[in-house]
């Protein structure tokens, strides 16, 4: 399940809390026909696997929040998953609703999203490469034997082959991470931060050491989750046979996650990357505006242990 989940696997224990229940949980899923990213619904344990796994473009709630009121109505558990902007829209439509102890909410910790035009222009870019359809990507493949630092991006193409791609040179990673083409409202998000919107708040639990947990779970993923409501601090009392968790300071995780803090800043080079996305390849557009990143990748690859080294060198301090 590790293998299929972005980090540690606290939505599953989540999802799986409510579906126990008797309720339904929502959450962001690939729509197969349309390859849209959309909310859609999970009744059943084995239902929840096209809700794990991040998907990095925004995801359409459709006609979701009505049809979570008329669950609540109906007094049928719902776990609503999604961003802390999509938490704050559900809440905004379902008026006192909100306060129902049928509801729980968890948002991921987001640093932004992107459009689906981007990936689109990406997978064309990877199809006229490879000269073979893909079948199916995934933006967060966790590879064998891989630390979770290691985490990369998966195309599968329609012949049964595939790719992985680190996420330091995959060219939808590289930008996506590097904050190229967030949009536009994500720059000036208002819901980073440690004041959370949802019950719960779920993410990665970046920095985390071998003094807390086996360097085997490090591999796998640790999940990193804020318990924000008295909801939330019942429901957590419940899960001891789900979860493995540890209480830590805030100070261990806030220093390794911006969402934590404030939103990312917009780099200059946006306002003219989609312009130009129309009539150029999207690969070799990402290249000029990640160069950077490329030469420090390959340096650091090149290098290994020495890196740091090396650049106190080039800097000649
Ligand atoms: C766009 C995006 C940006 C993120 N940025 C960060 C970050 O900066 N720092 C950090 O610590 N964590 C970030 N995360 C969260 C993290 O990657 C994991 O999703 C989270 O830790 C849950 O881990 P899990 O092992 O329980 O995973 P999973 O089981 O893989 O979690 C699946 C959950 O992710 C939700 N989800 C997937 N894609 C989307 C989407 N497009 N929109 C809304 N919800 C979605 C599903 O609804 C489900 O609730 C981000 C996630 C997304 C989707």
């Amino acid at each position: 399940m590790l293998k299929r989940s972005s980090s540690g696997g606290v939505f599953t224990a989540l999802a799986e809390y409510i579906l126990d229940r008797g309720g339904i949980v929502v959450g962001a899923a690939e729509d197969k026909d349309t390859k849209k990213v959309v909310h859609a619904f999970a009744e059943s344990i084995n239902d929840l696997d096209k809700l794990r796994l991040s998907k990095y473009c925004q995801s359409d709630t459709r006609n979701t929040y009505n049809e979570v009121k008329d669950c609540l109505n109906d007094n049928r558990y719902v776990l609503f998953t999604g961003t802390a902007c999509q938490i704050s829209g559900l809440y905004a439509a379902i008026g006192s609703l909100r306060h129902s102890k049928f509801l729980i909410t968890a948002d991921v910790l987001c640093h932004g999203v992107t459009s689906k035009r981007v990936v689109d222009a990406y997978i064309d870019a990877k199809e006229r490469k490879y000269k073979k359809k893909i079948k199916n990507y995934s933006f967060r493949s966790k590879c064998d034997g891989l630390k979770p630092s290691d985490i990369g991006m998966k195309l599968e193409y329609e012949d049964g082959t595939y790719i992985f791609t680190d996420k330091l040179v995959d060219t939808f990673l590289l930008g996506f991470n590097n904050n190229l083409f967030l949009r536009e409202s994500c720059y000036e998000c208002l819901y980073c931060g440690t004041e959370r919107i949802a019950d719960f708040t779920i993410g990665d639990f970046w920095g985390v050491g071998e003094e807390r947990v086996s360097g085997e779970q490090v591999t796998r993923g640790v999940s990193l989750m804020l318990v924000n409501s008295d909801k939330a601090r019942l429901m957590l009392a419940e899960l001891d046979k789900s979860l493995v968790y540890d209480k830590i300071s805030p100070n261990e995780a806030i220093p390794y996650n911006r969402a934590l803090i404030c939103p990312e800043c917009r780099p200059a080079a946006r306002n003219v990357f989609f312009g130009l996305m129309k009539n150029r390849d999207y690969d070799r557009l990402i290249k000029r505006y990640c160069f950077k990143m490329y030469i420090k990748y390959y340096i650091k690859k090149i290098t290994g242990k020495n890196y740091y080294r090396v650049k106190k060198l080039i800097k000649g301090n």
